[in-house]
């Protein structure tokens, strides 16, 4: 999917993101290259019983970025893919998330390498409860709190909370968020990320006068946040005319039901192959001409080679970090609309901070009164971008990190250094 320039890594991308923002503030040089740095990092080498019978060493890591707000919130990656720098990147890109929509945190992330999808379910219990354990010095309900993303999912929380809860000798359900609803998971997580995207894509139509009923949509990645995404926009009269997985991407002009999509997709293990759709590829599903692009797979798919091709009319960033600095001064050149991921995929964190609330007080709300506070959170959040975006003319994304740099640097400089 990478074009033939050189990638910068994840980490490089997001300290040109963090340099590019500090331009427009008024830092001192020592408060920068506090941000610039995460605060911790934990590599753990770790042995999981196979159902072979063998052992075999697996390599995770744990990474706070910042805890001036509180705190570290992210999630735990499971890919063939994961380094150490990538982790570092997402923690980083974390911390701007949830300063972006005002929570009380600081950003973490965490991730094995290894391929969930090649593990069996007692291999992936295994490992999970192992490397819950060696990351457990830096995790808790007061310092850490890890939730799903790429590879991992509610049952995984599941073991995370379990395997803490037992060596603590009580339950601690405000340790992970993304839990199974009945240890204490809130309504409406799992489709959150999701529906942060469809409330960031319908302001962003509102503010470019597209209308929402009928305009067309692409999703790249069809998992947790694809796919939310994409049947929440449906519900809101959009077209969904593409979407894609790791193996491949479907098109059909005249749109699709997504709900459908997915059954299909959880009985054959691909969105390739649906009825009535052609197949084509990844690439090829970036460059359709539509309104509301949703890359919500991996970081790295829109680059230098392929953002002079994109025909989307807005790009919502269901995914962290899918868009390289140097495709976005061309997407921004050619007058491409983009709602950043710290903001656009910001729904996610902000139901799983509802969720350690309410595990926190052990009262629980209601899947509406969850709903509503999201989408006050997420439409307030979109205007006060788009308003910093307005006044300092600066695009979306680099309005987003220069309120949320300031957020954070604020607290920073009121709470001092110590000692
Ligand atoms: P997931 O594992 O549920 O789904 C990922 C999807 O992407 C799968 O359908 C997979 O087949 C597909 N995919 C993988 N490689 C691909 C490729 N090269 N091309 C096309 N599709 C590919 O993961 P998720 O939780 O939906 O996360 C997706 C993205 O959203 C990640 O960048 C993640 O960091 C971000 N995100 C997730 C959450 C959340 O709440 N889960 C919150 C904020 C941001």
């Amino acid at each position: 999917m990478q074009g033939s320039t050189v990638q910068e890594s994840p980490y490089e991308m997001a300290l040109r993101q963090f340099d590019n923002a500090i331009k427009y503030l008024e830092l001192k040089r020592g408060i920068i290259e506090y941000l610039r740095y995460p605060k911790r990092e934990l590599t753990v080498n770790f042995p999981v019983r196979m159902d072979d019978g063998s052992v075999k060493i697996f390599t995770g890591y744990r990474v706070h970025h910042n805890t001036v707000l509180g705190p570290t919130k992210g999630g735990i990656r499971y890919h063939p893919d994961v380094t150490l720098d990538e982790v570092r990147a997402l923690a980083m890109w974390m911390t701007w998330k949830c300063a972006v929509v005002g929570l009380p945190y600081g950003g973490a992330k965490g991730g094995v390498i290894c391929d969930p999808k090649k593990l069996s379910f007692q291999e992936l219990e295994n490992l999970t409860r192992r490397y819950a354990a060696e990351i457990s010095l830096m995790m808790g309900p007061e310092s850490d709190i890890p939730a799903p993303d790429v590879g991992t999912n509610p049952q995984v929380m599941a073991w995370i909370m379990d395997t803490y809860s037992m060596h603590k000798g009580y339950s601690v359900p405000a340790v992970v968020t993304g839990k199974p609803i009945s240890i204490g998971g809130s309504l409406g997580r799992l489709e959150a990320t999701g529906r942060g995207v469809m409330i960031t894509a319908c302001e962003a139509c509102k503010h470019l006068g597209i209308p929402i009923e009928g305009a067309t949509v692409v999703v790249q990645g069809y998992g947790n946040v694809g796919t939310a995404s994409a049947y929440l926009l449906h519900d809101q009269g959009c077209k969904v005319i593409a979407v894609s997985d790791s193996k491949g991407g479907i098109y059909n002009p005249k749109g699709f039901d997504p709900r459908d999509v997915l059954s299909y997709k959880r009985e054959t293990g691909s969105v390739v192959g649906y009825p009535d759709t052609e197949t084509i590829t990844n690439e090829e599903l970036l460059e359709l001409p539509c309104d509301i692009l949703v890359p919500s797979a991996l970081e790295n798919q829109i680059t230098a080679d392929n953002a002079g091709r994109i025909q989307a009319k807005i790009i919502v960033e269901g995914a962290n970090g899918p868009t390289t600095p140097d495709a976005d001064s061309i997407l921004q050149d050619r007058g491409i609309f983009i709602v950043p991921d710290i903001l656009a995929n910001a729904g996610g964190v902000t139901v799983s901070y509802f969720e350690w609330v309410q595990g926190l007080q052990s009262f629980f709300w209601s899947e509406e009164e969850i709903n509503q506070k999201l989408e006050r959170i997420m439409s307030k959040s979109f205007k006060e971008v788009l308003e910093a975006s307005r006044l300092k003319g600066i695009d979306m994304r680099t309005a987003a990190m220069v309120r949320a740099i300031l957020v954070v640097a604020e607290a920073l400089v009121v709470r001092g250094i110590y000692p």
